[in-house]
């Protein structure tokens, strides 16, 4: 029989529950001037990234979570040509986004440069050279400030930062005052995706205090979740738009467009997965409705998470 692996990752998804990964070796930990970088190759999910003690992204499984971020929006919207991404440092979301033969121009805005070094050295699955593209404008800075100075429109902005951590460096990237920002940003047709946390029946405070928060800003706001391994959670995410055009499509326009719009091959996402993602389960529906909370700039959303722990 294999003997019991000895080094083991403890992610808590708070004081009475946690999710253990066996590891093999620690490929990088690096404390930058934004946050503690860990990069793990564990057992069952190869390489990992954790940040701030919160775990992000496994090579396994990533591309259920990237493919769930963009494509849902990118195959409703009618043409995709200029697009924002707040955080992503993986590279993975710039991945998919560019796999669109229609964008021309990705502004990508991450806080951490040494996150973004990282990323380019130890997790190239994760990325796939996309960092190399011609089309990407890669910006290090914090993005609420980006967004503050910025004048530009865009057909797609996908905020894909960590979760909003007490102490963290992304938690006034979820006030109504940041989406109002954004809301001007975005072209006519312009779709906003936010990546909104666990949406687990334990864990949704996050998620359904962003969909709250977003539907005061934008008439159209569509919540939708999908199960990530890794995580052992459920994953919630926001689709927002002022105009939704026409977002009901059949089944084969969506796999039709997926034919013609995308290149290379989706292994989590086509018609049957869209219609997955949003139909949301009864008691969430209802945790959603039930949600009063506004996040705003004096009263942001700060968790404090028990997080990760290294046992050897
Ligand atoms: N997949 C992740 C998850 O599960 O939450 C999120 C993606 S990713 C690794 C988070 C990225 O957001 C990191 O690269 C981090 O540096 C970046 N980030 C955090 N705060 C930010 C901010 N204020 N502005 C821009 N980027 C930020």
């Amino acid at each position: 029989m294999e003997k019991t692996p000895a080094n083991w990752i403890d992610d808590y998804f708070n004081n009475h529950e946690l999710h253990k990964h066996a590891f093999r070796d620690v490929v990088c930990q690096v404390q930058t001037k934004i946050q503690k970088i860990i990069i793990v190759d564990t057992y069952n999910y190869g390489r990992c990234l954790i940040l701030d003690n919160e775990f992000q992204s496994s090579e396994a499984d990533e591309f259920i979570y990237h493919e769930a971020l963009v494509h849902p929006s990118f195959i409703l919207h009618p043409c995709i040509e200029r697009v924002l991404i707040i955080g992503g440092g993986e590279g993975a979301t710039l991945r998919e986004v560019l796999r669109y033969k229609s964008v021309k121009r990705v502004v990508m805005v991450d806080i951490d440069k040494e996150m973004i070094e990282c990323a380019k050295k130890y997790l190239p699955s994760f990325h796939a050279g996309s960092f190399d593209d011609s089309r990407l404008e890669l910006v290090i800075e914090d993005g609420r400030k980006y967004l503050e100075r910025i004048n530009e429109q865009f057909d797609a902005i996908i905020i894909d930062v960590n979760d909003p951590l007490e102490g963290g460096p992304s938690y006034m990237l979820f006030t109504v005052e940041l989406y109002r920002i954004v809301a001007k940003m975005l072209k006519k047709d312009g779709i906003l995706i936010v990546q909104s946390g666990a949406a687990s029946i334990m864990e949704n405070d996050v998620f359904t205090s962003i969909c709250n928060t977003l539907s005061k800003v934008f008439n159209h706001v569509f919540p939708y979740v999908t199960y990530i391994p890794s995580y052992a959670l459920q994953w919630g995410f926001v689709m927002a738009t002022g105009n939704p055009g026409k977002l009901d499509i059949t089944g084969q326009e969506i796999d039709d467009r997926i034919g013609s719009k995308i290149t290379g091959i989706l292994r989590f996402y086509d018609s049957i997965t869209h219609h997955t993602l949003f139909n949301l389960p009864k008691y969430l529906r209802s945790d959603i409705k039930k949600q009063t909370r506004i996040i705003s700039d004096k009263d942001p959303l700060t968790e404090h998470y028990p997080g990760i722990s290294n046992q050897k």
